[in-house]
């Protein structure tokens, strides 16, 4: 299967703050959208491995993904090495994406940036003819490389490259991310601890943040990407930039 996009996350959840309005705004053009998550997220501090699954299959039929993958890498311990490269390798060739989102390269939570450099590296290893991977069937895979490559925001502000309008999917996105709702706006922790993101005030953040930089695009909500320095071939962004 061919996807237009890959988003990645490093816990379940991260690509529905981050990219989700976008997603959703593609998949609803007839785009073929897919995210993979590097881990199941089992250090945090809500909810369980089990409940987070079903959060995020609920969520990926909200925005219309056709693909959303875990790749099971320890929680916390995303190390840059061959080992955690490989499986993520693995789906850039099985999905041969244009475009990938990431999370950003510097945020408050040290996953996301540890995330951004694995995968970033991935990427180059991927269109490596010599770093040889299969497929589940056993068939050697394709070198394949995306065009480019963009960071989403989390939590940490950067000034961003461009802002990509989701007046229409904001509330695709705020539904996707109250899928999760043992991780967000919370209005009754119950036995487990409220955190930095359960807070109500944590989601109120989010739409004040869509609507900043979406006055700042010009569109009523907006979410902000960087373009990594070193795109890998001119695929233009055009039809992300002026849709
Ligand atoms: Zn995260």
């Amino acid at each position: 299967m061919k996807l237009t996009v890959l988003a990645f996350g490093a816990h379940p959840d991260d690509t529905e703050l981050g990219c989700s309005g976008t997603l959703a705004a593609l998949t609803s053009q007839g785009y073929e959208a897919g995210v993979i998550d590097l881990t199941r997220g089992e250090m945090g501090s809500r909810g369980s491995t089990e409940l987070r699954k079903k959060e995020a299959e609920a969520a990926a039929k909200i925005i219309g993904l056709k693909v959303r993958e875990n790749l099971g890498l320890p929680d916390t311990e995303l190390v840059n090495s061959r080992e955690n490269q490989l499986p993520i390798i693995k789906m850039l060739r099985k999905y041969k994406p244009d475009i990938c989102l990431l999370p950003p390269l510097v945020d408050r939570h040290p996953d996301h940036g540890d995330a951004a450099r694995l995968i970033k590296d991935a990427i180059f290893y991927s269109g490596l003819v010599k770093i040889e991977t299969k497929s589940k069937n056993g068939t050697i895979q394709e070198p394949h490389r995306p065009g480019q490559v963009l960071h989403y925001m989390i939590d940490t502000h950067f000034e961003p490259d461009f802002v990509f309008d989701i007046s229409d999917t904001i509330y695709i996105k705020e539904k996707a991310i109250h899928a999760f709702s043992s991780q967000f706006d919370v209005k009754d922790p119950g036995d487990e601890p409220q955190t930095h993101v359960s807070d109500p005030a944590f989601f109120e953040m989010l739409r004040a943040r869509a609507k900043q930089f979406g006055h700042k695009g010009g569109f009523e909500y907006g979410e902000p990407f960087l373009i990594s320095e070193k795109p890998f071939a001119a695929k233009s962004l055009d039809f992300l930039i002026s849709s």
